[in-house]
């Protein structure tokens, strides 16, 4: 088969989140099961540094946006066989040192940075000499991919054109612009109807991928489900039950190359489920590295996460200033709305034995409290899939997880089945129901037979890309069918 992925972060190239990690390991794992793959993302500033072997390729793209032409030059990298990246550089959008947002605030020109990179996603679709039979296009940022290649099928003579996959990572992201944003679609306003991109006067992007994508995929079956309704469908709701049809939830899996605790260049200590004394040190180890002291006996909690609403953060918040009087520590490694960064502050300086605050990126410290923690905390409003709670399963640290999305789909409570329990998992998005579960895990905590049985549960479980991307060639193969 022969697949184009397109997404705005790919990873090790570029992330902001797991939707970085899920299309740099479907990539991977695809290739891997012997098909021809090409990935389409933006250069973004740092990214010829970090890796020099990368190629200034002969395609130069020069294509309409509204008035005028913009024009790019395309890089690429060959990583392994049968898998080439193609990055798109086109210094005034993409050279710049974050992805989307300066100080939290979206970058003015996003609709136009983002409706290029899709134009340029189509236009390799149509010219790469390999022939692409697949595009499968990652949220909103390509979410007109699938109408680009559609219109030049209908309108523009493009007879073999490939069929499209749109896979929605957070349906709470939409690319929602204004109505002028769609002058640089350079498209018919025959689209621009509530049938079609248009949403409440404006252009929206990833309703663009739902209304035209021959296919469309989301990162668990719970989220699959929860964003046909209103309660989570964001206003897409209404669309996506006219195309349930074709939607499917598949769970993300866990590259595990990258993320395992026995050749890990980010863990000094390596451990595995009958050999957990690295793991007793990692903790200790992370307790000295965050300012903590350093305490076998206290149960450590650790989050690792975007500082936004859709985390749980402000239940989180609260939780944590009513469980802190108990004997435990908390250590939080994130970033995102100040509000939120300052919160954490500040609970870090009112409990400066108890909790360790790291406002910040740091994929390396990510990998260490994954490591050193006991107890993982994931009290998610919504969650398409979520990774951190995969992750934590395979470091042997207990989730605790709100029943939402992919959180419900991966973790097994002890309520639900002793036998295969996993992690702690509570219901209603609240404070007080959070606190129940991180008592639960004091407890836990106190029972250490029943604590290790979760842990070599959580350890031994598996959530391997290779299994995953099986899962989406079995679909591919259905939509190159139809
Ligand atoms: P989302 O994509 O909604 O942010 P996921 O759980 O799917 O949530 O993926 C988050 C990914 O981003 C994980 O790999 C996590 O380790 C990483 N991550 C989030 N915040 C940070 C941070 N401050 N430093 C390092 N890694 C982070």
């Amino acid at each position: 088969m022969r697949i184009l992925l397109a997404s705005s972060e790919v990873h090790p190239y570029s992330k902001t989140g797991g939707l970085a990690d899920m299309v740099g390991a479907l990539a991977k794992y695809l290739a891997q099961a012997g098909q021809q793959v090409g990935v389409v993302t933006p250069l973004y500033s740092g990214i010829r540094e970090r890796f020099p072997h990368l190629r200034p390729g002969d395609i130069r793209i020069t294509l309409p946006l509204g008035s005028r032409h913009v024009q790019a030059d395309v890089w690429t990298l060959e990583v392994a066989d049968r898998l080439v990246i193609y990055f798109i550089d086109q210094p005034d959008f993409y050279r710049r040192a974050t992805l989307y947002q300066h100080q939290g605030v979206d970058y003015p020109d996003n609709a136009e940075r983002f409706l290029f990179l899709s134009k340029c996603v189509a236009h390799l679709a149509r010219n790469l000499p390999w022939k692409p039979e697949l595009v499968h296009v990652h949220d909103w940022q390509v979410g007109l991919v699938p109408l680009f290649i559609r219109h030049q099928r209908l309108e523009e003579g493009w007879v073999d054109a490939p069929k499209t996959c749109l896979t929605i990572h957070n349906q709470a992201y939409q690319g929602h612009f204004g109505a002028d944003a769609y002058e640089w679609a350079n498209l018919p306003l025959d689209y621009f109807e509530p049938n079609g991109v248009e949403f409440y006067g404006g252009l929206n992007c990833l309703k663009a991928g739902i209304v035209y994508a021959d296919r469309i995929t989301t990162v668990s079956p719970r989220y699959a489900r929860e964003i046909t309704t209103e309660a989570l469908g964001n206003g897409l709701d209404g669309v996506l039950r006219l195309r349930q049809g074709v939607l499917a939830g598949i769970l993300n899996g866990v590259d595990y190359d990258e993320w395992n605790t026995t050749d890990n260049p980010f863990l000094k200590h390596s451990f595995a489920a009958d050999s957990l004394e690295g793991k007793a040190t990692s903790k200790l180890d992370l307790q000295r590295e965050l300012g903590l002291p350093e305490a076998s006996h206290l149960p450590l909690f650790g989050t690792v996460t975007r500082l936004v609403e859709q985390k749980g953060v402000d239940i989180q918040l609260s939780a944590l200033e009513e469980m802190l009087a108990a004997e435990m520590q908390f250590v939080l490694l994130g970033s995102g709305e100040s509000q939120y960064e300052k919160a954490y502050k500040k609970l870090s300086a009112r409990y400066p034995t108890k909790v360790a605050v790291k406002i910040g990126y740091d994929h390396g410290l990510s990998h260490r409290i994954e490591a050193g923690c006991d107890f993982y905390l994931m009290p998610s409003k919504f969650e398409p899939c979520g990774l951190n709670q995969l992750y934590s399963l395979r470091y042997g640290t207990i989730p605790i997880v709100r029943a939402t999305g992919g959180l419900d789909d991966s973790i097994i409570d002890l309520a639900e089945d002793v036998e295969r329990a996993t992690g702690i998992k509570f219901a209603e998005y609240s404070s007080s129901a959070l606190v129940k579960a991180i008592r639960k895990g004091l407890i836990l905590f106190e029972h250490s037979d029943l604590l290790l049985h979760l842990r070599t549960n959580g350890m031994s479980a598996d959530f391997s890309w290779e299994k995953t991307a099986q899962k989406y060639l079995k679909l591919f193969d259905k939509i190159l069918s139809e």
